[in-house]
């Protein structure tokens, strides 16, 4: 998506290897206008599918969870909690994730209420890097008896293994933006056209 693409290349920082920096406008300060319309590609391409609920993971997922579920006719979003003694127990689905940004591991939880079983599931995130996050959402909707209509990024990095790790396994990805290196501190994109 051409209007991401410029803003990761204007405002993305490099502060340590391999990690890249969105603050200015996705992960900190949201630039609210951007991620509307991000949310409204992604609706554009899965709207087909007919998801009923938007599956994310806090806290950065969240913002473009919505716009996106907002385009879909204001379907609901369920954002994973990250583990805590609070976020156990019986009534949750739980995965294992490890962090790859924090390289800690955690538990993702989500009440089993708030994923009937049945339901069509779109995950939205913000970044896609090894793919662990969306693994443990992909673990979380397989608990829950449910059915996953595709995967959209807002940045998928290219030079790590998650988004052919998904699209080898035949789901549906949508990156809105592809970095393709992070080498000496520069950013360099896949360009899309
Ligand atoms: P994965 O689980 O695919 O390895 O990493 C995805 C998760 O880690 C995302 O939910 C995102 O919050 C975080 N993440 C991974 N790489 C980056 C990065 O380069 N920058 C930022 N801001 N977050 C990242």
């Amino acid at each position: 998506m051409k209007e991401l693409e410029q803003a990761v290349l204007r405002f993305g920082k490099v502060p340590s290897d391999g990690i890249l920096k969105v603050d200015m406008f996705l992960n900190h300060r949201l630039d609210t206008g951007l991620i509307k319309k991000m949310g409204q590609e992604i609706a554009s391409y899965f709207k087909e599918k007919k998801p009923s609920i938007i599956l994310t993971v806090e806290a950065s997922g969240i913002a473009l969870a919505i716009t996106t579920a907002m385009a879909l006719n204001d379907i609901p979003v369920v954002f994973a909690k990250k583990s805590s003694a609070l976020n156990q127990g019986l009534n949750r689905y739980m995965a294992d994730v490890h962090s790859f940004t924090k390289n800690i591991d955690y538990k993702m939880s989500v009440e089993k209420a708030y994923l009937p079983k049945g339901s069509s599931v779109l995950i939205v995130d913000d970044f896609l890097a090894n793919g662990e996050a969306v693994k443990g959402m992909l673990k979380l909707i397989d608990l829950a008896d449910c059915n996953c209509v595709g995967v959209a990024v807002a940045i998928e990095k290219g030079f790590q293994p998650g988004g052919d790790y998904l699209r080898q396994n035949g789901i549906d990805l949508l990156s809105l933006c592809r970095v393709k290196s992070l080498e000496n501190n520069k950013v360099e994109l896949y360009s899309q056209d």
